[in-house]
């Protein structure tokens, strides 16, 4: 059986070794940067299902897994990827646009997505520790962002969330969580970032951040620690008995 309280100490051992910094040094875990859908919400299916649906309705190839691999990216982002894997002409940001409306749309209409089971467990823990929670988040779907607030009380202040719309570059590239940090106030090590998803693993990891990833998708640990995740989590149950340990690693260095 896994002793992901080991796991943890050696990933902590590894990221000291890649940044070159001490993982909480001065003043411990200050901060959890926190992506919102397959972290926050179980409604990467609900996604998938959306993206699916548009592109197939404008002809263009894709299947509904290859939105675990974009996830992340911003919509427009990910409309000009597909475009560009078809080779179809570029179109322009309004258009783009009114294609991502559309697609939120189609996944408003699917209903409320399912709270994450036990991510708060995880934030509670964090936040009772004095780890101030960020939002970070490649979505500007705001049916979803306006739950937050009702699903995790207390957990995000009003200010602190980056959202597609605060951001010129989307994940993969680091700026979200770039801009998350500059939000706590706090330096790359004395945070983590709490992701489900490659891209997002990309950009903590190019963000110098401590990159925590929970399988909560079809996608699996190796592509997640392929992406640049130090540590990834079977789920977000086994990340909350953890989350102690991470705390006590932070402060002991
Ligand atoms: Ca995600």
């Amino acid at each position: 059986m896994t002793d992901y309280n080991e796991l943890a100490a050696k990933a902590v051992e590894r990221y000291n070794t890649r940044s070159g910094h001490r993982f909480g040094a001065g003043c411990g875990l200050k901060a959890a940067l926190v992506d919102m859908d397959g972290v926050l919400y179980d409604s990467m299916r609900n996604h998938s299902k959306a993206w699916f649906r548009l592109m197939s309705e404008q002809g263009i190839a894709c299947t509904p897994d290859d939105f675990y691999r974009f996830e992340g990216m911003t919509g427009v982002a990910t409309i000009n990827t597909l475009l560009r894997r078809n080779s179809r002409p570029e179109i322009s940001h309004d258009e783009a646009m009114a294609l991502y409306q559309r697609k939120a749309g189609y996944f408003r209409a699917m209903g409320a997505p399912d709270v994450m089971p036990h991510t708060i467990d995880v934030l509670s823990r964090l936040s009772d520790n004095g780890v101030r929670c960020v939002l970070v988040t490649g979505s500007a779907q705001a049916s979803v962002i306006s739950r937050i607030d009702a699903d995790y009380v207390g957990i995000f202040a009003a200010d602190d969330r980056v959202t597609a719309l605060d951001v010129v570059h989307g994940k993969p590239d680091p700026e979200p969580y770039l801009k998350g940090l500059e939000k706590a106030g706090a330096k790359p090590y004395n945070a983590i970032v709490i992701e489900n998803a490659p891209l997002g693993a990309k950009a903590g990891h190019a963000a110098g951040v401590f990159t925590v990833a929970v399988t909560t998708g079809p996608i699996g640990a190796d592509e997640l620690y392929d992406a640049g995740a130090d540590l990834v989590l079977p789920d977000m149950a086994t990340f909350a008995s953890v989350v102690p340990n991470i705390l006590k690693l932070a402060d002991s260095i």
